[in-house]
Parts: structure tokens; C-alpha cells; sequence
């Protein structure tokens, strides 16, 4: 498929460049010692990702430890209540640990060990990228250094517990507001001393090349997977594809199988309580070009031209960038990128568990309830939600603030 002189069909090829761009955004934009470390892995990815050794491991391993393929169910009783629109989800809350983010973290924690590597580093806001990690080490043998600020480990101990249970060490960040601005800091200024006995594992479609795209490629099994079990299940494509977007990886692996067909794309920010900078966390659609973290891509900037603070009812969208792939295709208009607020969030989440029985993560509750509104409006066709991930991790969360409905 052509879309605006791009050649979807060999997308991948030409998608980032040597230099790790999409188009301008990207690249790797870090200090010189780090360079060397960035060069390093991405040697080892290029030569190790055509390996069939490689890549018939991780297949196993995604099989016979995370349970995949996960599977696609069919919403008989939400879509009966909107219409007669099909709506259907990807289970990724059904991989080991509930959410796609493993996907990732096992194809990260494999690549270190071929490189030789004995640790693995990483920063953590909410925690659920820490405890995919420390998993990923747990399975494969490897140390597992976790940054995160004082305020998050007060805020998320049931998550901190999981780490250190799975043999990790969280190491406690105190500087400045010691939240995950601070962790990032000091995971990258540990990564630059002890680049040559670790790899520093992204959380996220994010950070210096070759992140962006290595996240990308080790998620497109999500996409894969969905396309051929959708044509399996109804014998034709779905009309809509949908995911939720914080850093933007279960929306980049899930959108990696559908670009180059005639179907509708859409990614979804959080809106949070409004329009204002600092009540949502909407980077696409409010946001503008800047650089931070060691990438270019569209950002939301305070009045100094530095991150701005961020809100989402959930932790795991608060981020105030994209991934610079979403800003590439966000640019060219092949993805949609819309918003959905925390009140939609949440009637979304109590419809699909009571009318379900899936209590999905509130991440994924954004994309739930923007299906819900795609349903609303095409009146016909069939549309395919990523659930990210499970609610699990959210119950005292919602009964705290929402209260049992
Ligand atoms: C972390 C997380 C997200 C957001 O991360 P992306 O990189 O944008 O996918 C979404 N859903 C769940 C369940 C998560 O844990």
C-alpha cells in the first residue's frame, strides 16, 4: 500500500534510516561515552536479530514461559449494548505478568546474555516496566538494577515488593523531586560507568537508537499474531485497529502488522482532566518537536522548553513524549492519534469487566473506550482493541477513588 509516497510494503527496510530516524524524528542524541555503548548494542541487535538461533529461542521462550499466542476474544455483549459493531481484543493481559511489556523485556534480557553481558539496568516510574525486567533477569540468570525515585517507591510498594522478591535490586534515587525524571538520570549515569558488564533495557518504543526500533520489532509479534488470528477468526481484516499511547509500544507492535492494509489506525492519548498543560499527558495532539531523553520527537514542553509535568488516571500513560515512530506516522497521517479522558477511562473499564468479565489495566481502558466511540459512530464494521494489559495492579486505585460501582 501507497500512503503519501510512502511504500508501506517495504516500510520496514527504510524505517528508521542508518542514523535511526523516521523521518526527522529520532536518532540518538546522548553524551560521548554513551555512544559507545549505544554503537555496541546496536551491533549485536543487527547481527543477532538474523540469527535463527536467536530468534527460534525467543519464539520458545514466548511460548512455553509467557503463553503465547495470546488470544483474540470476540466482545458479543459490549458490542450487543453499542450497536452493531464488532468489536474485538488482543489478550496481551494474558502474557505472563499481564501486559505486553514482557514481550520486550524477554527479547532485551536475550540480547544481553548473547552479548555476554552479567546485568541488566533500567529505570521504573510506576513499576511495571522494573518488574517485567527484574522477571526477564530472573528467567535468564542476569543482575537486575532497578532506578527509581523515593516518591515512587512510596507510592508503588506492592511493585517494589515484586522486584525484590524477583531478585532485584532497587536502587532508591533521591535527588530533585525523586520521581522518574531522576531515576532516568541516574540509571544512564550508572549505564555510562558499567556499560561494559550491562545493557541498559527502555521500557518503551523510546530513548536513543536503536531502541525505538529494536522495542518495535520485538513487540511486532503482537500485530503479527492479531492479523493472522483475526483473518482465521472472520476471514477478513478488521475496519479499525486501536491502542492505547504513553511511550507507545503495544501501540507500535500491535500497529506493525496493519500498516501496510486498508485499515484505520488509531492511537490513544490520555486527556486526563482536561486541556490544560499538566492535567493530561497528550504529547501527539498537543505537543510540539523537541528533544529529550536521547530522541527527537513531539514533546510537551513547560515555558522553558524542558518536560512538562504530566497527568493520567493511569501511571502507565503519564509520559510527556511519544515514541519517535508515532510522531513520524502521527506526521504523516497514516495513524490517528485522538485523546479519551480519565471519565470515559473509567465507565469504559467497569463495561468491559461487567459485561466481559475482563478487568483490563486503565491503560487499556483508554483504548476500550475509544472502540467504544469508533462503535458508536461507523455503525457498521469491525474494530480490533489492544488490551494491553490487566487491572490487577489497579484495584486499590479504583476502589480508593471510584468506589465499586
Ligand atoms: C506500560 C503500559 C502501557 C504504556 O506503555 P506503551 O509503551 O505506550 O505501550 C500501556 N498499557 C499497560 C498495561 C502498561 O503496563
Amino acid at each position: 500500500m501507497e500512503f503519501k509516497g510512502i511504500e508501506f510494503d517495504t516500510y520496514f527496510k527504510h524505517y528508521p534510516n542508518q542514523e535511526g530516524f523516521f523521518g526527522k524524528y529520532g536518532g540518538c542524541y546522548i553524551s560521548e561515552d554513551l555512544q559507545k555503548a549505544m554503537e555496541e548494542i546496536r551491533e549485536a541487535y543487527f547481527t543477532i536479530c538474523k540469527s535463527r538461533k536467536f530468534i527460534s529461542e525467543l519464539r520458545r521462550i514466548r511460548q512455553e514461559f509467557q503463553g503465547r499466542p495470546t488470544p483474540i476474544s470476540y466482545l458479543e455483549r459490549l458490542s450487543g449494548s453499542l450497536g452493531n459493531v464488532q468489536l474485538y481484543v488482543k489478550r496481551e493481559d494474558l502474557n505472563h505478568t499481564g501486559a505486553h511489556k514482557l514481550n520486550h523485556c524477554m527479547g532485551e534480557a536475550l540480547l544481553a546474555k548473547y552479548m555476554g553481558k552479567k546485568k541488566v539496568i533500567a529505570e521504573t516510574g510506576a513499576g511495571q516496566h522494573g518488574v517485567a525486567l527484574a522477571t526477564a533477569a530472573a528467567y535468564f540468570g542476569l543482575e537486575c538494577d532497578i532506578y527509581m525515585g523515593t516518591e515512587d517507591i512510596k507510592k508503588q510498594a506492592p511493585n517494589v515488593a515484586r522486584m525484590k522478591i524477583l531478585g532485584a535490586n532497587v536502587v532508591e534515587v533521591t535527588e530533585g523531586q525523586a520521581t522518574l525524571k531522576e531515576a532516568v538520570d541516574a540509571a544512564f549515569a550508572a549505564y555510562a560507568k558499567e556499560y561494559k558488564d550491562c545493557i541498559y533495557c527502555i521500557g518503551s518504543v523510546l530513548g536513543p537508537h536503536p531502541f525505538p526500533m529494536m522495542v518495535r520489532d520485538f513487540q511486532s509479534v503482537v500485530g503479527i499474531e492479531a492479523r493472522e488470528q483475526f483473518l482465521n477468526m472472520t476471514g477478513e481484516l478488521p475496519d479499525a485497529v486501536v491502542a492505547c499511547v504513553g511511550g507507545g509500544s503495544n501501540a507500535m507492535g500491535m500497529f506493525s502488522g496493519f500498516l501496510n492494509d486498508p485499515v484505520e489506525i488509531y492511537g490513544i492519548e490520555p486527556l486526563g482532566r482536561g486541556t490544560a498543560l499538566g492535567d493530561h499527558a497528550a504529547s501527539l495532539k498537543y505537543g510540539t518537536e523537541g528533544i529529550m531523553h536521547g530522541f527527537n520527537s513531539i514533546m510537551l514542553k513547560d515555558e522553558n522548553g524542558e518536560p512538562a509535568p504530566v497527568y493520567s488516571v493511569a501511571s502507565g500513560l503519564d509520559y510527556p513524549s511519544s515514541g519517535p515512530e508515532h510522531a513520524f506516522l502521527h506526521d504523516l497521517g497514516r495513524v490517528k492519534y485522538d485523546v479519551i479522558n480519565d471519565e470515559e477511562t473509567i465507565d469504559a473499564f467497569f463495561k468491559l469487566a461487567r459485561l466481559e468479565g475482563i478487568i483490563p489495566a486503565i491503560e487499556s481502558a483508554h483504548a476500550v473506550a475509544y472502540g467504544m466511540k469508533l462503535a458508536k459512530q461507523m455503525g457498521t464494521g469491525s474494530v480490533l482493541i489492544n488490551l494491553s494489559g490487566r487491572g490487577d495492579k489497579d484495584m486499590d486505585y479504583i476502589i480508593e477513588h471510584y468506589g465499586i460501582r
